[in-house]
């Protein structure tokens, strides 16, 4: 299976960091040439970009002039499509601004008060727009002490899907991230069989979707990332996806049967 692999730039970048994304397009590239050229079965990755909004549009431009596979994707979006909502962003925007994608539910979005309703109706709005939502669920430190990251995890599935499946939308595709919030940024993972377990547990809430895959973020380099990725269907990564030759060294873990 072709394995997602999702850079969070979070807000950092400026126009001066088109050199980045100009290496990560050509590195990808490189990856999927050899791939192709193998004539193996390694179905390698599907890389997106999560840049600052005020990036997105000049990435989408320099990846369509060099007709590259990486897709590119937005951090959160509001659930409204236009209006007075000052500093606020779209998905229609988004969309329009070339991004196929777009994170929901982060934790840095949740602390600043975004909640699972809220997430609910952008999940929405993300689709009405043509967006592949990327939604990020994960339990905090208190939650894993005291045993409940299943229902921690379940409940903000269920908050989160709560419209489209009253609304009974068919999703052509969702992502799920799982991230726990001591994980993110702080050097600290779980174990792979804490991983694995929550993966299971989101894909058990989640059966009545069919093209679900299940991610996990939080503190991925590429020194450890081999192992996530083999219990998952891919990884978000924050810090290191800033750093072209550390992202696409995790990029090319998935291409090393070829
Ligand atoms: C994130 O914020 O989505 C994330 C995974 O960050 P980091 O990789 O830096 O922990």
């Amino acid at each position: 299976m072709t394995k997602e692999i999702i850079g969070n730039w979070k807000m950092n970048g400026l126009l001066s960091c088109e050199a980045t994304f100009c290496e990560i397009m050509s590195g990808y590239a490189e990856y999927d040439s050899l791939s192709a050229s193998a004539d193996s079965d390694c179905e390698g990755a599907r890389l997106t970009i999560c840049p600052p909004s005020t990036l997105l549009y000049r990435f989408s431009s320099l990846a369509r002039e060099r007709d590259s596979r990486v897709l590119l994707g937005g951090q959160s979006c509001h659930h409204a499509a236009e209006g007075s909502f000052t500093g606020d962003i779209s998905a229609s925007m988004l969309h329009d601004c070339g991004a196929h994608r777009t994170l929901l539910g982060h934790a840095e979005r949740r602390a600043s008060g975004e909640n699972d309703g809220m997430i609910s109706r952008q999940l929405l709005a993300a689709l009405h727009s043509g967006l592949t939502p990327i939604l990020c669920v994960g339990e905090d430190m208190d939650e894993r002490s005291s045993g409940r990251t299943r229902i921690r995890l379940e409940e903000q599935l269920a908050g989160a899907l709560l419209l489209v499946r009253e609304m009974g939308i068919s999703m052509p595709s969702l992502l799920i991230a799982y991230e726990p919030l001591w994980a993110i940024g702080s050097g600290e993972l779980p174990s792979v069989d804490e991983i694995s377990q929550a993966l299971e547990c989101i894909m058990a809430s989640v059966y009545d979707f069919s093209e679900v895959s299940v991610l996990y973020g939080g503190s991925v380099t590429s020194k450890n990332a081999a192992a996530i990725l083999d219990c998952s269907d891919g990884l978000l990564i924050g810090k290191a996806s800033l750093d072209s030759d550390e992202l696409l060294s995790i990029v090319g873990l998935c291409y090393d049967s070829v």
